[in-house]
């Protein structure tokens, strides 16, 4: 079937009516799968205040009765992954297994908001004050805008909307331009979960597609009391300010440059797959790519020749194929970037009208030019390292500061690695390669990714305002630091 055929069949097997003039473009073989209505100047306004008026009443409502709205989104993911998964790996190019993986991924976060709907403490802090208690309380915030990049069309906006929802916000989502139809498909399925829930305000939860323009205005608009933004950090150096100057909230996940040392002790058979999944994987379109490979001297020469031959065995191609590991990119734009970093990249020709290229692993003498940027495309470098503290010193050295990771099985390596003048990144691992995230964990990166923290841990508080409360239950009226302002 062409990916047109198949695009139109989910569709409809996903309840999902699909017109308008933005269309989606397969990277599969780059023929239009579909279009969707794009959102006008005043829509943005519009929903913005609707989902203000929602706002007024979701945050009344108690937060387990919020988490059963996300419960039954879960159910309805559920029911929904396997054509859901199937149309992500339709428009973003994603293998079969990773564009499951994708949905999963939705399904964990909602099951994970649900339990937090119950667990969104405050603390209870000692009050210098005779008969005073001091507390804090996490009250909803107001309207998330989340503005999501291409190459996690689904994920990223539950990761969001799951948390928001308990949290006691409404949510409008901006997709990827490149990406419509998955986002189309996910209300879709939110519009089944709000109707067995029942009583969800209305514009609760939107959607506005469009490009740049749209997120602007999204970004501009008072009523949104937190920006959430994925994407380029060209991106995000735009909106911090934008949303800075109306003194809005943002959480920011943005580019990464992520880097991996083997040291001589690394079990390089571990290694060598970590490496292969994170580098090659995704076609190099994570966040969290591998996209650095810092190796000690002693093993740069075996370890560089094991993977060149694995990178050459890499079944390159339709992403529908079980047997692809590694599908196209985006469009010709990410091919004509990846040229740019790499000249001798080898396109594939795997499907007529898609950007397949082969992985690419190159050498270099030295941390500079090309290698301190982001490529969105596979292309590892590989640089050698003699001394430990040099190794780190490479792994910081670029203004981004997403993911990291270390094999060793020195513990003292390991430690310093984790450690305060260890890697500088939001993720550091050790003895596994640096994509490929849990939602149990906080998610996100320093310097130039932007400082933001998504999922677990207790990344529900950038979700929520927090209210320090001290209440007298004396009959004096004691002041703080022992003043006294008596007449
Ligand atoms: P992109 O920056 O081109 O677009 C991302 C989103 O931002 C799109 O929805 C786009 O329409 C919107 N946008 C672009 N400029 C805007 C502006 N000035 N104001 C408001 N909205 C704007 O990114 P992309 O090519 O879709 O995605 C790839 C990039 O995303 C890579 O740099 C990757 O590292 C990054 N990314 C980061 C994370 C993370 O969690 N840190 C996750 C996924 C992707």
């Amino acid at each position: 079937m062409t990916p047109t055929d198949e695009a139109h069949d989910l569709l409809s097997r996903l309840g999902v009516r699909a017109e308008g003039y933005l269309t989606s473009l397969s990277p599969i073989d780059g023929r239009p799968i579909g279009s969707v209505a794009e959102a006008g100047p005043n829509d943005v306004a519009e929903t913005c205040e609707r989902a203000h008026a929602a706002f007024l009443a979701w945050r009344l409502v108690p937060a387990p009765r919020r988490g059963e709205l996300v419960r039954l989104l879960g159910e309805e993911l559920r029911a929904a992954k396997e054509p859901l998964a199937r149309l992500v790996t339709l428009e973003a190019g994603k293998i079969v297994q990773e564009g499951l993986g994708e949905v999963q991924e939705m399904i964990d976060i909602c099951d994970y908001a649900v339990g937090l709907s119950r667990q969104l403490y405050g603390l209870t802090i000692a009050s210098e004050r005779p008969s005073h208690r001091m507390m804090e309380q996490w009250h909803p915030l107001g309207v998330v805008g989340v503005i999501s990049a291409f190459n996690f069309p689904v994920a990223v906006w539950a990761w969001n909307a799951a948390l928001a929802l308990v949290c006691g916000d409404p949510v409008i989502w901006k997709p990827s331009e490149k990406t419509p139809l998955t986002a189309a498909a996910v209300m879709a399925i939110v519009g089944r979960a709000l109707h067995r829930f029942g009583d969800a305000p209305d514009g609760l939860l939107a959607c506005l597609q469009g490009g740049r323009e749209v997120g602007e205005a999204l970004v501009d608009h008072p009523r949104v009391a937190l920006v959430s933004a994925t994407g380029s950090t060209a991106m995000g150096r735009s909106v911090g300010p934008r949303v800075a100057a109306r003194f809005g909230r943002s959480l920011l996940e943005l580019g990464g440059n992520n880097a991996m040392i083997v040291a001589p002790s690394a079990d390089l058979g571990l290694a060598e797959r970590a490496i292969l999944f994170s580098a090659a994987g995704t076609a190099g379109q994570r966040c969290t790519t591998l996209r650095r490979l810092i190796v000690h001297e002693s093993v740069a020469d075996t370890l560089v020749v094991r993977l060149r031959t694995l990178f050459g065995k890499i079944r390159i191609g339709d992403p529908r194929e079980p047997q692809t590991l590694v599908g196209p990119l985006i469009d010709e734009g990410a091919f004509e970037a990846m040229r740019r970093a790499c000249p001798e990249v080898e396109r594939v020709a795997a499907v007529d009208g898609g950007f397949y290229v082969r992985p690419a692993i190159v050498e270099v003498d030295a941390q500079q030019g090309k290698m301190l940027q982001e490529t969105f495309a596979p292309v590892l470098y590989v640089v050698r390292y003699r001394d430990f503290d040099e190794a780190i010193a490479l792994n910081n050295a670029v203004v981004q500061g997403l993911s990291s990771s270390i094999f060793t099985n020195d513990l003292k390596e390991a430690e310093r690695f984790l450690s305060a003048a260890g890697s500088d990144c939001g993720i550091a691992n050790v003895n596994i390669g640096p994509s490929g995230a849990e939602i149990g964990g906080a998610f996100g990166g320093e310097k130039e990714t932007g400082g933001g923290r998504e999922s677990g841990s207790d990344s529900w508080r950038a979700y929520m305002r927090r209210a320090t409360n001290t209440i007298n239950y004396s009959d004096e009226l004691p002041l703080a630091q022992g003043i006294t302002f008596d007449p």
